[in-house]
């Protein structure tokens, strides 16, 4: 579990961190808003801690931009004791939670594990297509039974392409959903469709991955016809 924390209080930041990371959490810390905008674009990480008063770009705002952007993570936002207006805009701007400044550690774990679990019980569904099996809540994907280790990235694109079963997603598309326009070389999707398929239809009679010529890419269960 990788969280993001984005706080410009140096010393409540290295309270927060420090303690997540006995708890066995892993923890990255952004000072300023427009900073940890960007951290949390890059769609690594399992929650995020938010302050309001930041340097930059305001908590709100950061909310706002990434659930515009479809972002589901957990917002926990660390707000101004008594501050009822900021916890009600927060929320209204996408935030699941609050917790008032200041805080005891205990309760701000308490918040983070029962935020973590609700999102794991939320998301948690299966996509089968042929032998192959996402588990969305856990983010695991297995083939014939097998555990196939995938990068962030890699299930993040498999995910895509699987939810749209059928349907081929250019490489506008996919650069859009996966990489959010952000490092968008022109070969940065055929590069990791490549790893991708080296992992899930590499050494398989039946593969998933197809290319559609002048569109982009497909995953489909080819139902018996012969592969590519
Ligand atoms: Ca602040």
């Amino acid at each position: 579990m990788k969280l993001l924390l984005i706080e410009d209080e140096r010393p409540i930041a290295d309270v927060i961190r420090r303690g997540l990371e006995e708890a066995h959490y892993s923890v990255e810390v952004a000072y300023d808003g427009e900073e940890g905008l960007k951290m949390a674009l890059s769609d690594s990480y399992d929650l995020l801690l938010l302050d309001l008063m930041l340097p930059g770009r305001d908590g709100w705002s950061i909310c706002r931009a990434l659930r515009d952007r479809r972002m589901t993570l957990p917002i926990l936002m660390l707000t101004a004791r008594d501050a009822v207006g900021d916890r009600v805009q927060g929320l209204e701007m996408g935030a699941d939670d609050y917790l008032p400044k200041p805080f005891d550690f205990a309760e701000l774990l308490a918040r983070v594990r029962a935020l973590l679990r609700r999102d794991r019980l939320h998301k948690t569904s299966t996509i089968r297509i042929a032998d192959l099996e996402i588990d969305t809540g856990l983010l695991r994907v297995t083939r014939a039974g097998r555990e196939i280790p995938l990068t962030r990235r890699e299930y993040t694109l498999l995910e895509a392409l699987a939810a749209n079963e059928g349907r081929p997603l250019s490489r506008d598309v996919i650069l859009n959903r996966v990489w959010h326009n952000d490092e968008s070389y022109s070969n940065t999707v055929d590069v990791h469709i490549g790893l991708l398929r080296k992992k899930i239809d590499a050494d398989r009679p039946v593969k998933l991955i197809r290319t559609v010529h002048g569109v982009g890419y497909t995953l489909k269960n080819p139902d018996g016809e012969p592969s590519e």
